[in-house]
């Protein structure tokens, strides 16, 4: 077996994405690294709409009080980049949960309303020492995808339950990752009600349990404000990354004074989980790349199919049906190169491109494409119909 590519490698043999010494820890993406980011975005999205969740949208640059108020001051300082503006502090937010809090906090409340599930892919930025960059796998500008999801402490176990089920049912559409999950309990230094960690740590190991999901315990792991769940994804060389997590948080509705009217009318503290589902798209986009080393499923190939033509006299045959599979949203390229077929065909296959397509002079006279599938070989000539379906189908299914 060939040796296997880091994400840095692959990442320019496939032209997704670079970085550049003017700005440390932040990724350069090209069209085609963007590609799959976005089609990520439209992922995750969907995933959500069916979940009831509502997307919002806060400022990068935040006035210094606000992560005093927060305790991020107090403890990620050194890890905040910091901007002085009309002589004041700002900082650019390392996380975004603080300003979900300050959303929550513009209307009243009632149990009505809950559980209320605020979404947000936000850019974040992270001092990381310049020892410890490691291209996609750890930045200084973060895109998360992040939510924040407001609870009674009675809704803990079926929005985890939820939860749990939506990062299961996320990664089974990335068959070449092999998840590993961690609960990690309340350390000895740790704020709250000792009743209301073991309930959430019961709602998190039960979920799990219920979810049929095999887990680790991580006993005194947890964060001081509450216990969390990890998911773990290995890269190329076998190293374990930290991508989705379920985080119980007792401690930001506390700081920011949040409520909810309950039942009664009487004023309650919601619990606030913090949760990402794949965690962060460069690192997420890394550990795809390396797990897949850059042949994709179909739906993430930022070219699903090419063209190959055989000979000038089909160049017009060949460009009436890459507009064809084009206005059927697949994304598609042409070689019109002078070189014979064979080299043509080494160059898409070194490119990962799923589905080459064949068109010669018998091609056109019956209105077909000869078909290569990666990693399946010459499947033979289908009419062109049958080609777009096909092509059409494993992106739908997401295959
Ligand atoms: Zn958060």
């Amino acid at each position: 077996m060939s040796k296997l590519l880091s994400h840095q490698e692959l990442g320019t043999q496939l032209d997704l994405y670079s970085f550049h010494e003017v700005s440390p820890g932040a990724a350069f993406w090209h069209p085609k690294g963007m590609v799959i980011f976005k089609e990520l975005e439209k992922a995750i999205r969907e995933a959500l709409e069916k979940q009831d969740y509502r997307e919002i949208s806060t400022p990068i640059l935040v006035r210094k009080d606000l992560f005093e108020k927060s305790g991020h001051y107090e403890f990620y300082k050194d890890l905040m980049f910091s901007l002085k503006v009309d002589d004041q502090t700002f900082f650019l937010k390392p996380m975004n949960c603080p300003e979900s809090a300050i959303v929550y906090a513009t209307k009243t409340r009632s149990w009505r309303d809950l559980p209320l599930r605020f979404s947000e892919i936000g850019r974040l930025h992270r001092k990381e020492l310049s020892g410890v960059l490691n291209s996609l796998f750890r930045v200084r500008q973060i895109t998360m995808d992040d939510a924040h999801i407001y609870v009674s402490v009675d809704q803990l176990f079926e929005e985890i339950d939820r939860l749990i089920n939506l990062i299961k049912n996320f990664y089974a559409k990335f068959k070449k990752l092999e998840t590993a999950y961690y609960l990690a309990t309340r350390p000895d230094k740790a704020m709250g009600d000792k009743k209301l960690w073991e309930k959430a740590e019961g709602a998190l190991a039960q979920a799990l349990e219920k979810n049929k999901i095999k887990y680790e315990l991580q006993p005194k792991e947890g964060a001081f404000y509450g216990p969390k769940i990890e998911v773990h994804v290995k890269d190329a060389l076998g190293r374990s990354w930290q991508l989705g997590t379920i985080q119980v948080d007792f401690n930001l509705a506390e700081r920011f004074n949040l409520s909810f009217a309950n039942a009664e009318g009487k004023k309650e503290r919601p619990v606030v989980i913090h949760r990402a589902v794949f965690g962060s798209f460069e690192r997420f986009i890394g550990i795809l790349v390396e797990n897949y080393q850059g042949a994709f499923p179909v739906w993430l190939s930022p070219i699903q199919a090419r063209i190959l033509t055989v000979g000038e006299q089909v160049e017009d045959y060949g460009e009436k049906i890459r507009s064809e599979f084009s206005q059927n949203g697949i994304r598609v390229e042409i070689d019109n190169a002078d070189e014979t077929v064979g080299k043509k065909i080494r160059n898409a296959e070194l490119e990962k491109i799923p589905y080459i397509l064949v068109v010669g002079k018998k091609e056109e006279e019956s209105r077909s494409v000869a078909v290569r599938r990666r990693g399946e070989g010459d499947l033979g000539a289908l009419k062109l119909s049958a080609a777009i379906e096909k092509i059409k189908k494993e992106i739908e299914n997401k295959i």
